[in-house]
């Protein structure tokens, strides 16, 4: 985009580092601001290229002000959201790789919304950089990038892997590589090709359920395609090659996944893998008929894993009342104070 820019306009490639200074490493807030171009070329610039793809953001800040969700549209007005976390001295953003999903988890409020289209790689980056501007005013910088927003990076993965590099490169956003996670409910043959290309970044699988039979009840989709022993195979295959820890993420539903059994079943499944097991209790909503675990059975699941040596945390769930936790993005705003 910038680089056709410069290009088409016969610029010197001093002009392209200067724009990428100014856009990606200072997150200025308008093509105005880009003080290092001349008048003319920022006029001119403005015309070819809007600063940011995604628009009209609104935000929804929770009670402890800790998260905040990014409600954006793209421009066929289809809505796009990000979540900013402010815990643990940290500041995370989760972003959406899509508008929607098509993938239609059975406990994912984004699943049930449908699917709007794949975001491009900008409007991916037009996220980050959004934060990355609300922090720089306060002094703060992002310290973490999730993909676990709406949408399955797998299936969008040219933009994905675009929207990294831009995110890494040095002379760009850049942030450190492990300190980005792609999440993935586990396309095979994408993932596979994704691993090969050895990005650097940490790699978080959804696995919800220990075995085939009961993923495919949570995950239809995702699940029939794509047998748990061959996807486990990859991931295997990547750790011998890497020796790199992957992230399970498992999220407790009452009565369904969270039994005794599951837990000794999941210990069985991940037994010899540098693994982290991410526990969450289900975030309820609307569009979606399950309930989260007790207490009791996720201390119990916990145990379990513990006694079996497999290395588990349980992720608490923030912004649930905003309805920005984990499978509750689908442009539904609840109890949400609106900042303007
Ligand atoms: S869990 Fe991920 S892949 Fe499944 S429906 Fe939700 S967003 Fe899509």
């Amino acid at each position: 985009m910038f680089e056709d820019f410069v290009r088409e306009n016969n610029l010197q490639g001093y002009r392209l580092k200067q724009l990428y200074q100014q856009y990606y490493t200072e997150a200025i807030e308008s093509w105005d601001a880009l003080t290092t171009w001349p008048l003319d070329l920022r006029e001119k610039l403005k015309k070819a290229i809007p600063f940011s793809k995604l628009e009209n953001f609104q935000e929804y800040v929770s009670e402890d002000r800790k998260t905040i969700k990014a409600l954006s549209f793209t421009k066929e007005g289809f809505p796009v959201e990000t979540v900013l976390m402010k815990y643990s001295k940290r500041n995370t953003i989760c972003v959406s790789c899509m508008s929607g999903c098509p993938v239609g988890c059975t406990f994912c409020a984004t699943g049930q919304m449908g699917f709007n289209k794949n975001l491009d790689t900008q409007e991916i980056v037009d996220q980050v950089l959004y934060f990355k501007r609300k922090l720089s005013k306060e002094g703060e910088k992002i310290t973490n990038i999730v993909y676990m927003g709406m949408g399955e990076p797998m299936l969008n993965l040219e933009n994905v892997v675009r929207s990294i590099d831009i995110l890494t490169d040095p002379e760009k956003v850049a942030l450190g590589k492990r300190r980005i996670t792609v999440s993935t409910v586990g396309y095979i043959e994408q993932l596979d090709q994704f691993l090969s290309m050895d990005l650097g970044v940490k790699i978080a699988l959804s696995l919800h359920a220990p075995n085939q039979e009961l993923r495919e009840k949570l995950m239809p989709t995702a699940a029939k395609n794509n047998p748990l022993n061959k996807l486990m195979e990859v991931l295997k295959d990547y750790q011998e090659r890497t020796n790199k820890k992957i992230t399970y993420e498992y999220i407790l539903i009452k009565d369904i996944n969270d039994k005794e059994e599951h837990a000794e079943e999941l210990a069985e499944l991940l037994k010899g893998q540098i693994a982290l097991v991410n526990l969450i209790r289900l975030n309820p909503s609307p569009l979606i008929p399950f309930k989260p675990s007790s207490m009791n059975k996720t201390r119990l699941f916990q145990a379990i894993l513990n006694e079996e040596g497999i290395n588990n945390t349980l992720r608490y769930s923030y912004g649930d009342e905003i309805n920005a936790a984990c499978g509750q993005l689908a442009n539904i705003q609840r109890n949400a104070k609106q900042n303007h």
